[in-house]
């Protein structure tokens, strides 16, 4: 260390203590002095500045990270071996973790910092950015493996289009992520048809969390609460977690945005033919499958619609009569045939609730008498309507109903202030 280095760590009175100390010892050994005098020693003390436990601390050597991502057929130690790393050190570390730990995904990110001998020090195995198996090597030889997990911030993101060419085009000219788009067409899947719906015009306004760690984005949680303007309708959808951690979204009151389904569209009625794929049809006297089931009930009785949906056929269809098909969200249809009237205002296109009116038996078309032919389909595949798993579209529990309005009020308010000052983006 150079002395002016040195000098600063010495007050001036301890500077001219040591000049006096230096003339007293040239003193004394150029002194003439007789043999038999004891030389004394003389030692001093310097006050050196304090040092605080971090400065006296050697600093950690820094740890050299290596990385790669693992690719299709990776086990941990083909990894290993193509990284020259130890293979002795896989079946140690195969020995001392679970196995689902070292089970490698591809695509996974795995790091570790290796020993001047070549073996691992530390072995990271993410899991997503939140989680990361750590295994390390310890002073005494053994593997030690822990799992760290850490705690995203979600931040609200306010987001609004309005729609001139589709939900998805028009969303990410907004700048809104496509998995947030692809939630919104979810949400309202059961009410719009994002395919044949969605006019010129039609606009949506959001609050979706966008997931950061340390400040970064690195990926997006759930829609809050969601409004859409779709040909004059507003619908409007509110996220709500139970005491259960379900996820489940709401209309502003409470009631479920998926719908429910009735298991017979029909109050009074006999069931006359059940849903059959080898039946042998009654007039054509061959084997054909009856794809639906058959509710024997007097011609004029009310048809209802099973479930809130939108009409997608109600017209006269060869051997059914006049038919009535309606669409439920995405996935599912329901048809009813051999109707004698269909119900008011029953038209292509129009909506219609559960247990709206939608037809009266008849026995139009290939039929033996009156009765309704009715039919579900599931993603396109007649299923049979007594027995299909119906999809629940549960209204928030009584239990929950206070603490889920309170929660409804507020993103309502968020999402007003936000559409007041119509910008996208930062929420805070
Ligand atoms: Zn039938």
């Amino acid at each position: 260390m150079p002395f002016s280095g040195q000098m600063q760590y010495f007050p001036l009175k301890h500077l001219v203590g040591a000049g006096l100390v230096v003339l007293l010892m040239i003193l004394i050994v150029f002194w003439p002095r007789s043999d038999t005098e004891n030389t004394k020693q003389h030692t001093f003390v310097i006050d050196l500045p304090e040092m605080s436990d971090a400065d006296v601390t050697p600093p950690e050597p820094t740890l050299n990270w290596e990385g790669s991502k693992v690719r299709s057929g990776d086990s941990l130690s083909v990894l290993f071996s193509r990284e020259n790393l130890s293979a002795i050190d896989v079946i140690d570390i195969a020995a001392a973790v679970p196995r689902d730990v070292i089970t490698l995904q591809v695509g996974q990110e795995v790091r570790w910092v290796r020993t001047a001998e070549n073996r691992i020090k530390q072995l990271e195995l993410e899991i997503s950015p939140l989680a990361k198996h750590i295994i390390s090597r310890e002073d005494d030889g053994s593997i030690k493996h822990q799992l760290t997990e850490r705690v995203a911030d979600y931040i609200p993101r306010f987001a609004t289009a309005t729609i001139e060419n589709s939900l998805f085009y028009d969303g990410a000219q907004a700048g809104i992520p496509s998995q947030v788009l692809y939630q919104i067409a979810a949400i309202f899947g059961w009410d719009i048809d994002f395919a044949l719906d969605i006019r010129q015009g039609d606009s949506f306004s959001l609050v979706y969390e966008e997931i950061q760690l340390d400040g970064n984005k690195i990926g997006y949680g759930d829609i809050l609460i969601a409004q859409f303007n779709n040909r004059g309708r507003e619908l409007s959808a509110v996220r709500f977690v139970d005491k259960d951690d379900n996820t489940s979204y709401y209309t502003p009151s409470g009631t479920s945005m998926r719908k429910a389904f009735l298991r017979n569209p029909i109050d009074f009625f006999r069931i006359s033919s059940r849903f059959n794929p080898n039946r042998k049809h009654p007039i054509l006297n061959t084997i054909r499958a009856h794809k639906g089931t058959d509710y024997a009930a007097p011609t004029g009785t009310p048809v209802k619609a099973a479930g809130d949906g939108k009409v997608v056929y109600a017209s006269r269809q060869g051997g059914y009569g006049n038919v009535v098909m309606i669409q439920h969200g995405s996935r599912y249809q329901t048809k009813y045939a051999h109707l004698s009237k269909f119900g008011k205002g029953v038209r292509v296109g129009r909506y219609v609730k559960q247990g709206q009116v939608i037809g009266y038996v008849g026995t139009t078309g290939r039929s033996t008498g009156p009765h309704l032919h009715y039919e579900f389909l599931v993603d396109g595949v007649h299923r049979d309507s007594l027995r299909v798993s119906l999809p629940k579209a549960d209204s928030i529990n009584k239990s929950d109903k206070a603490a889920f309005l309170v929660e409804s009020d507020k993103l309502q308010r968020w999402l007003a202030d936000f559409a007041a000052t119509n910008s996208n983006g930062d929420f805070q």
